[in-house]
């Protein structure tokens, strides 16, 4: 009982009292520290990617090291990939393998535009969807499969169906455009908004065994897709895959080629399929390149239409 007495009366003794303080002090500035260090630590932990945003980082140069090797594209061309805005109209046949390979090759920025949902007849060729997805937009459903495909992409969706006021303020905000839609009135719709807004043009088509796939728009003298094909073809001459059914793999090779002259176009690797459109003919394993010219009469190249 003596002893604590006399601690206490050391505590309360001005010595006692200025140590009291300095430990107190002591204290405090190990807590200010140990939450600076927690600070300096939780920065640390951002990945090099957040924190460099014109180089690509370690797992960026791993993840795309195939690319990069290529002469054709290289770290340079990597670059302008993820630098680059994409947006794609359509997410059916067309659209899986051209969405899939533009986030797989870290195309920046990829918009998608549809307003349809997952449904059972859409999987024997649509691969970027699942049984667990039917019902549900497949904009969502593309977004949330192409993010886990590459988390270093941003995905846009919009789910609601094209028209003329969206294309024009739509494409704006875009590099490139890739048509993947299965019906001529939206091809002209996109196709018209493109010239106008002098918007390079990525388009394929496919039916039953035969598909083609073309670049419009590049230059003021290259063709757009008007100048080609001026009015809707005859009804039964161009017939859509739910009347006259189409090859599950075929999207597959039209979309996969269409994504190839999308990298190429960004990167400016090779050459692109301008002046030219390529015909698939899978049934005969035929292959057709022909060259096509810009229409001096076409009236959307005029702009009258
Ligand atoms: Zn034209």
């Amino acid at each position: 009982m003596d002893e604590i007495l006399t601690i206490l009366g050391q505590l309360f003794s001005p010595q006692g009292a200025f140590t009291v303080c300095l430990l107190m002090a002591l204290i405090l500035y190990i807590r200010v520290l140990r939450r600076m260090s927690a600070k300096a630590r939780a920065i640390l932990a951002i990945t090099p990617d957040k924190l460099v945003k014109d180089k690509l980082s370690d797992t960026e140069l791993d993840r795309y090291s195939r690319h990069i090797i290529l002469r054709e594209i290289g770290g340079q061309g990597q670059s302008k990939l993820r630098k680059a805005r994409v947006l794609v109209v359509g997410a059916g046949g067309l659209g899986s393998p051209v969405l899939s390979y533009l986030a797989a090759a870290g195309v920046g920025v990829i918009g998608v535009i549809d307003d349809d949902i997952v449904s059972l007849s859409n999987l024997q060729r649509q691969v970027l969807f699942d049984e667990d997805q039917l019902d549900t937009p497949k904009v969502f459903c593309a977004q949330a499969k192409l993010k886990k495909l590459n988390p270093f992409v941003e995905i846009l969706p919009f789910n609601r169906r094209l028209n003329k006021l969206d294309a024009e303020t739509l494409f704006c905000d875009f590099d490139l455009i890739i048509d993947g839609t299965d019906n001529f009135a939206t091809r002209q719709l996109v196709n018209s908004a493109c010239v106008k807004l002098k918007k390079p043009l990525i388009l394929g088509a496919i039916a039953q065994w035969e598909g083609q796939v073309s670049v419009f728009n590049v230059t003021q003298s290259s063709p757009c897709y008007a100048c080609v094909f001026p009015t809707e073809p005859a009804s039964g001459l161009a017939p859509d895959c739910a009347s006259a059914g189409v090859m599950g793999a075929l999207p597959g090779i039209i979309g996969s080629m269409m994504a190839a002259e999308a990298i190429k176009q960004i990167t400016g690797a090779g050459k692109i399929l301008s002046n030219q459109m390529l015909i698939f003919d899978i049934l005969h394993s035929d292959v057709h390149k022909i060259n096509i010219n810009k229409n001096s009469e076409c009236q959307v190249c005029k702009g009258t239409l």
